[in-house]
């Protein structure tokens, strides 16, 4: 199977079988990421202990890119430190946002198959919608993140599909 069949595989199977699509009764922190120009909206909720991302749950409405990257994201940092969080958001933002070729492999395991979004300019705004709620929850920012006013983001109008 090549990368693109995988990647269209990949993305399906999480968009109709979202993983951790529950909200949190008591979560200790949580963040909304919305993305205008597509329609894509996250709420993630975590929970916190000895450092440690114990539990994670969102909701989501929007395409199949963003609800299945946030899907995949919240797969990869489950049960994962904060620390080690930090290191696969870091990650798959090199590889979507700044459309690295070498990406850590180890460090993002699944993930890789997202690459291919990189390249796709008008989606990586999609795919970033709830890993940027994810930041926003890590790093405590109240306000409901806007993509369209994210400027790391690439233009949407400058290529792609
Ligand atoms: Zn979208």
């Amino acid at each position: 199977m090549d990368l693109k069949t995988l990647y269209r595989e990949v993305i399906l199977d999480h968009y109709k079988k979202p993983r951790n699509a529950n909200a949190l009764e008591s979560p200790d922190r949580e963040a909304k990421c919305k993305n205008p120009s597509c329609g894509d909206r996250v709420t993630l909720q975590l929970n916190i202990a000895d450092g440690m991302l114990t539990e994670i749950g969102y909701q989501g409405t929007g395409c199949a890119i963003s609800q299945a990257s946030t899907s995949m994201m919240t797969e990869a940092i489950k049960g994962k430190s904060i620390e080690d969080a930090s290191k696969v958001v870091n990650a798959f933002r090199e590889m979507i946002v700044d459309g690295n070729e070498n990406p850590d492999k180890e460090v993002l395991g699944d993930l890789i198959t997202m690459g291919g979004v990189g390249k796709l300019h008008a989606r990586v705004k999609c795919a970033m919608c709830g890993w940027s709620a994810l930041e926003a929850a890590l790093e405590e920012k109240g306000d409901e993140i806007d993509m369209d006013k994210d400027k790391s983001m690439p233009d949407s109008k400058r290529g792609g599909i």
